[in-house]
C-alpha cells in the first residue's frame, strides 16, 4: 500500500502492475497477437478507420455501453487485431477479460466429455461464461453440426442473459459475393444470427491482407 497526499492509501504501482500482468495472464490472448494495441492499429481505409474508432471508444467507455460488437470481413483486414486491442485496453482498466477462438472452444468442451480428461464441461464454459469481457474469434469457421449450432447458442444466449460483453470476429459476411459463398447465417443458423444483432453492433471491415501487403519480408519490400 502507498499514501497518496489528500487521498489517503491505495495500492502501490507495482500491485496495480501485477494484478493487471495477472488479468492479461487470465485473458489467454494467443502469443501471436501480443503486439496488437489500438497503437499498432494502422486503417488502411475508412472501413477500418471507423472499426478503430468504435473499438477504442468501446473500451473506453466499457460498462456504459449497451452492446457489443460483430467485426465482419475477410480474411486479414484486422478484426482480431482490433478485438485484442479492446481486451487490452479493458484489462489495463482491470475488467477481466478472455479471449477463446470458437473452433478451439468447442473443442475443449469436447475434451471435456472424454472420461480420462480431468476437466468437465462446467470447468471450460465457467470462465467464459463469468468473463467480463469476452472475445470470440472465428464465429462460423467450425463445420455447423447441430452440436456445434446448440452449443454455439448455449455460451452465446448466456451471455446475452447475464448481459455480458462479447466481441465477435467473423469471416462470414450477410451477404455473399458469389452465390456459391455462405454467409453468416448459413453458417450460425437464422437465429443466432438474429440474437448478434440484438446484443452487437455490426461493422464490416473490407481490404485487402494485411499480411500479405504490409508484412512483406524487407528485402522484397525494397526490391
Ligand atoms: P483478421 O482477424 O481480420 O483475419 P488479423 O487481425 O488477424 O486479421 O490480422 C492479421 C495480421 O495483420 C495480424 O498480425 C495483425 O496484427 C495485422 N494487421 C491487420 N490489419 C492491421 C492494421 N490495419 N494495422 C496493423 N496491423 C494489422
Amino acid at each position: 500500500m502507498e499514501y497518496v497526499e489528500g487521498k489517503g492509501v491505495r495500492r502501490c504501482a507495482c500491485r496495480r502492475q501485477s494484478s493487471q500482468s495477472g488479468l492479461i495472464t487470465a485473458a489467454r490472448i494467443p502469443r501471436r497477437y501480443e503486439n496488437c494495441h489500438f497503437n499498432t492499429f494502422r486503417p488502411t481505409n475508412s472501413s477500418q478507420e471507423k472499426a478503430f474508432k468504435f473499438a477504442s471508444r468501446l473500451a473506453m467507455d466499457y460498462p456504459a455501453v449497451d452492446r457489443g460488437l460483430l467485426l465482419m470481413g475477410t480474411v486479414g483486414v484486422g478484426k482480431t487485431h482490433l478485438a485484442v486491442s479492446i481486451l487490452k485496453g479493458l484489462t489495463e482498466r482491470g475488467f477481466t477479460c478472455l479471449f477463446y477462438e470458437f473452433g478451439t472452444l468447442l473443442k475443449e468442451i469436447q475434451n471435456s466429455y472424454n472420461p480420462v480428461s480431468k476437466t468437465s464441461e462446467l470447468t471450460v464454459l465457467a470462465p467464459v461464461f463469468n468473463s467480463e469481457v469476452l472475445v470470440l474469434d472465428e464465429l462460423g469457421a467450425s463445420k455447423p453440426t447441430d452440436w456445434v449450432r446448440d452449443t454455439m447458442a448455449h455460451v452465446i444466449n448466456t451471455r446475452y442473459n447475464d448481459r455480458k460483453l462479447t466481441v465477435f470476429t467473423t469471416n462470414y459476411l450477410d451477404r455473399s459475393g458469389d452465390s456459391r459463398d455462405e454467409t453468416l447465417q448459413d453458417r450460425i443458423g437464422i437465429r443466432l444470427r438474429s440474437r448478434l444483432f440484438e446484443m452487437s453492433k455490426t461493422l464490416v471491415m473490407s481490404g485487402e491482407d494485411y499480411r500479405r501487403t504490409y508484412d512483406r519480408p524487407l528485402e522484397a519490400a525494397s526490391s
